[in-house]
This record gives C-alpha cells, structure tokens and sequence, in this order.
C-alpha cells in the first residue's frame, strides 16, 4: 500500500500574512494547495477555480449538506469551505496537502483528522496586525474592524494548536513552516522504515 500524504492546516487571523507565507513555502517544497469555496465577492484579479469557488449561499449550502466540505465556516459575514473529494484524492496519492484556513474551520478538521498538523500563525503583535490588515486595502474600514475583532478571540485560541509561528518576518516564518513540514514527513509513525 503506498504511503499517505501529509494533512497540514495553516491557520491564524486575517490579515496575518498566511498566503504570503504560504506562497513562498510552496516554491520550496511540493504540496497541494486546497482551493476553498466561498460566498464572498471575488477581489480585483481573483479567479473561479484558481484562488476560490465562488459559490451562492444557496450553491453553498446545498453541497455542506451533502457532507461536500471537509470543514466550513462563516467568517465576517461569508461562508468559507474546503471541498473535501480532492483534499483526499491527494493524500491517498501520497502528496502532501496544505489547507489555508480560518480558526474555527481549522478546529474542526481537528476533531475529523486529528492526524492533521495544524499550524498557527501569529503576528509578532496585535497593533502589527491592524496595521497590516488596513495597509492591505482589500476591505473597507467596518470589514477591518470586524476582522479584528475576531482576530482577538482567534489569538487566544493559538496556544491550542501544534505549532505557533509567528511572522515577524515572512523569511523566519517560511523557514519555520518549512521546518515543521520537514520534521512531520520524519516521524517515525509516518515513516514505513525497515532495514535492508
Ligand atoms: P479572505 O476573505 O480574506 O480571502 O479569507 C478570510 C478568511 O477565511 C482567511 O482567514 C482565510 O484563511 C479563511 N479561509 C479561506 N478559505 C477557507 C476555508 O475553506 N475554510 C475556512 N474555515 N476558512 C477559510
């Protein structure tokens, strides 16, 4: 039987610096990034199938029913999900799988895969974090305020997963996510070591 892949979850508050983290961890290392569904307006540039499924509420909720999403939240007024059928075709191939997603959805994959490695981003402080969620101008001013105040309960809830990176800058927490990804594929327990 060929080994499974890897279920990594990166979480943490919005506007912490996960994509971009994320990005340059994927140049470095091969993994399947999860293409999320959500509800929310696609952004300037953003595309059906690239960077999301843009779905309806309706569409939305009829394929959670179907038990279509490994996970699904609602965050800031939108549903987020991850569509379950091709994060476990990649990790029955064997390949790695990476999921860039929210506190709460993240929780809950633990409580379906609690063999996924869950990590959390942080940033370096709160005041760091409203300054990068408002430079990044994607939303308006009361969207950036209900994402930091979700962001404050979020941050309380970082000592309850694996690992805690903190972003303090995005070349330190590449080279810990990296790390992290590494020292997971040498466990013992996922490794089919014998002598020859
Ligand atoms: P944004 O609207 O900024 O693209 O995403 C808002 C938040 O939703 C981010 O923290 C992002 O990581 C998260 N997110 C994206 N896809 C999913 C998903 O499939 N499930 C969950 N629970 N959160 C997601």
């Amino acid at each position: 039987m060929s080994k499974q892949g890897i279920l990594f979850i990166l979480t943490g508050p919005s506007g912490v610096g996960k994509g971009t983290v994320l990005a340059k961890v994927l140049e470095r290392r091969d993994a399947y990034l999860s293409v999320s569904a959500t509800t929310r307006e696609p952004r300037e540039g953003e595309k059906h199938g690239v960077n999301y499924y843009f779905l309806t509420r309706e569409q939305f909720e009829q394929t959670a029913a179907q038990n279509g999403f490994l996970e699904h939240a609602e965050f800031s007024g939108n549903c987020y999900g991850t569509p379950a059928a091709p994060v476990d075709e990649q990790l029955s191939a064997g390949r790695d799988v990476v999921l860039e997603i929210e506190v709460q959805g993240a929780m809950q994959v633990h409580e379906k895969r609690p063999e996924a490695v869950r990590i959390f981003i942080a940033p370096p402080s709160f005041a760091e974090l409203e300054k990068r969620l408002t430079g990044r101008g994607t939303e308006d001013a009361a969207a950036v305020q209900r994402r930091l105040e979700t962001a404050k309960h979020e941050l309380t809830l970082a000592p309850q997963f694996d690992y805690i990176v903190v972003n303090q800058t995005v070349e330190q927490a590449v080279s810990d996510v990296l790390a992290i990804m590494q020292a997971e594929s040498c466990r013992a327990a996922r490794r089919e070591y014998q002598i020859i």
